[in-house]
This record gives structure tokens, sequence and C-alpha cells, in this order.
């Protein structure tokens, strides 16, 4: 598997290549908009780790040139900073396939290559589903039993997460970043409020809690 990794953070991007070389992959890495773009354009590798400030623009600008170009090209995964909130659903409407948080440990970040890399093999699709849940990831429509559910930007958050990672536990601290963002320490009863305003829009029985670790939504 042939990766492109475009971080212009030196240290970053050093041990990144690194651990995913150990990890059994083949990676290339540039650090600039301009040299990512003819790299891209080869269509030799497999999947792309992007972030989005870089030196000479957006790595957003990059996502949106090639989903214009081809809609089906190569898959993407971002690098986001953890507080911009704004910059994760603009990816996901731009057609990116996953985005992780930094700091992310590298660990986690294979599983997610992995992830997309079956996901594509399986359903190229914006559309994922869990058992009766269905999120479509472009409109940001959600769906139960093909019935639409109204959630808030933190719902919408919390169960595309859980969607994303269906059939795992998710961990109570992955769902605290990614549904507060902005908030170092969110109140400990946070998660739990929005945990049951889900609950009660999707059905309370397709939540379950796993004591002590995190949540999960049923794959099937
Ligand atoms: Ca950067």
């Amino acid at each position: 598997m042939r990766l492109l990794l475009i971080e212009d953070d030196l240290a970053l991007g050093a041990s990144l290549q690194k651990a995913l070389s150990q990890a059994g992959f083949a990676v290339e890495w540039v650090r600039r908009v301009a040299d990512a773009r003819g790299f891209a354009r080869q269509g030799t590798h497999d999947l792309v780790l992007l972030d989005i400030g870089l030196p000479d623009g957006s790595g957003l600008d990059l996502l949106r040139e090639w989903r214009t170009e081809d809609a089906t090209a190569l898959p993407v995964i971002l690098l986001t900073a953890r507080d911009s909130v704004e910059d994760r659903v603009g990816g996901l409407d731009l057609g990116a396939d996953d985005y992780v948080p930094k700091p992310f440990a590298t660990t986690e970040l294979v599983s997610r290559i992995h992830a997309v890399l079956r996901r594509r093999a399986g359903f190229a699709s914006q559309r994922w589903q869990a058992g009766a849940v269905t999120v479509d990831v472009a409109t940001r429509a959600v769906t139960v039993d093909a019935q639409p559910v109204d959630l808030s930007p933190r719902e919408f958050a919390l169960v595309l997460e859980l969607v994303r990672q269906a059939g795992r536990v998710v961990p109570r601290h992955r769902l605290e970043r990614v549904v507060f963002p902005q908030v170092d320490v969110p109140d400990s009863n946070a998660l739990d409020v929005h945990i049951h305003h889900v609950r009660r829009k999707l059905g309370a029985e397709r939540i379950r809690t796993v004591r002590g670790v995190g949540f999960m939504i049923a794959a099937q």
C-alpha cells in the first residue's frame, strides 16, 4: 500500500513516515500543496493523508480540486487541528473519507487507514450505515428506518463518530473530543446529556453503554 503524506510539520511528518513505514506502508512525504499536486496526479497512491494548514495553501483547496476533477478519486484522510470543527465538517462535505484530530496516536491513524481502505473496497459511498441508522456525510442527513431525524450539530458529530466506528466501542474521551472540540475538559455530564438526546431521537436501544469505557452502535 502506498500512502501520500502531505504535512508541513517536520517533526510530525518524520515520525509519521517512520511509524507508517514500520506498519507496512510505503510512504511518500511532501510538505507543500504545489508538490502534492504533482504526486497525486501520478495516480500511484492508495490513500492520502492530508494536513489542512500548509505553507502555500490549504489542504481543503487541494481536496476540492481532486474531487472536482474526479469524484471517486483517491481516498483522503484529513489530519485536522483539534479546535477546527468547521474544517472537519467542511472536509467531509468536500468528500474526505475521514478525519483524525491532532494530536493522535499512530495506532489510531493506522486503524483509520485500514478502515477507509476497507470501506472503499466495500461500499464507495457517502452514505454510512449502522443497522437502521444511515448518515449521508455529504448532505448531513440522518435517517432511522428511512425516516429523517433532526439533529443538532453536536448530536450529528456524535452520531457520525458512532456510525463511523459501528460495531466498535468508542471511548468517552474520543467522543468528547469530537463533540466538544473547543473544550479541553468538558463537564463530566455534558457527553451523557447529548447521548440522552440522541437516544431519544434514534431509539434508546441503538446506542449501547459499555460501562467504564464508552458507547457503541451496532453495525447490523
Ligand atoms: Ca500544518
